[in-house]
């Protein structure tokens, strides 16, 4: 079999590796051009929050923040088909956007966007726990509640996941009072030092902070 080369040592690793379809490859784009913001993961971090999910058999997964459903569908996409995939979105076209992106990747059976403010579904939200895998990337001030509702329903061998834990690039600046980045250094410290977790923070997209629950 003949090889073919590529440009650089990066562009061969995500060629070769990152299974991005052409139905994920549409989905940011799309969003863009209806006015969402350009800030899901990028390609790298899907593939790697698919292996994490896949890694330990993830059933159930509880997402903060869909934007376009282009993380959800990398999630959900690694879940059997009677798993089952909540994602709370606050913003209502977010949320319509991401179920339509959803349907079209026929995970609509297994995934769910639920509109409104995670941090008021939350309560509602218990009723589906134990979860496998939470993933957090929504309103960085909120992550230590995100983390606090995680801890308490996360299985144990399950996974947090938080992305952006680089707080885009100033997490170990001295951060002005108000700064919603400030959310991510309280959610660094905490899930680097809590005894019921074992944590890294991963250099991939704007940084994916990993936790396994470890102590009940
Ligand atoms: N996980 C997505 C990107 C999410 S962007 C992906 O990688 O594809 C952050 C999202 O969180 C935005 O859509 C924003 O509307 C939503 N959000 C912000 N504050 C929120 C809140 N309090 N509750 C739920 N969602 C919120
Ligand atoms: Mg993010």
């Amino acid at each position: 079999m003949s090889e073919v080369s590529f440009p650089d040592l990066e562009t061969y690793r995500r060629e070769v590796f990152i299974q991005e379809d052409p139905l994920l490859k549409s989905v940011m784009p799309e969003a863009v051009a209806l006015g969402l913001p350009p800030v899901s993961v990028n390609p790298d971090a899907g593939m790697t929050l698919h292996l994490l999910a896949r890694m330990i058999g993830a059933r159930k997964i509880l997402e903060f923040g869909a934007l376009a459903g282009y993380s959800a569908i990398w999630l959900a996409r690694a879940l059997p088909r009677e798993g089952r995939l909540i994602s709370l979105e606050l913003d209502p076209k977010h949320a319509r956007i991401a179920r339509a992106n959803l349907a079209r990747a026929r995970l609509a059976d297994r995934a769910e966007v639920r509109a409104g403010s995670a941090l008021q579904m939350m309560a509602e939200v218990s009723a589906e726990a134990p979860f496998d895998m939470v993933f957090i990337d929504a309103d960085k001030e909120s992550y230590p509640r995100y983390l606090d509702f995680a801890l308490d329903h996360v299985r144990l061998g399950g996974l947090i996941v938080a992305d952006n834990a680089d707080g885009h690039g100033h997490v170990h600046e001295n951060l002005e009072p108000g700064d919603g980045r400030r959310g991510i250094q309280t959610y660094n410290r905490r899930v680097a030092s809590d005894r019921r977790l074992v944590s890294h923070a991963l250099p991939i997209g704007g940084w994916l902070a990993v936790s396994v629950k470890v102590e009940e």
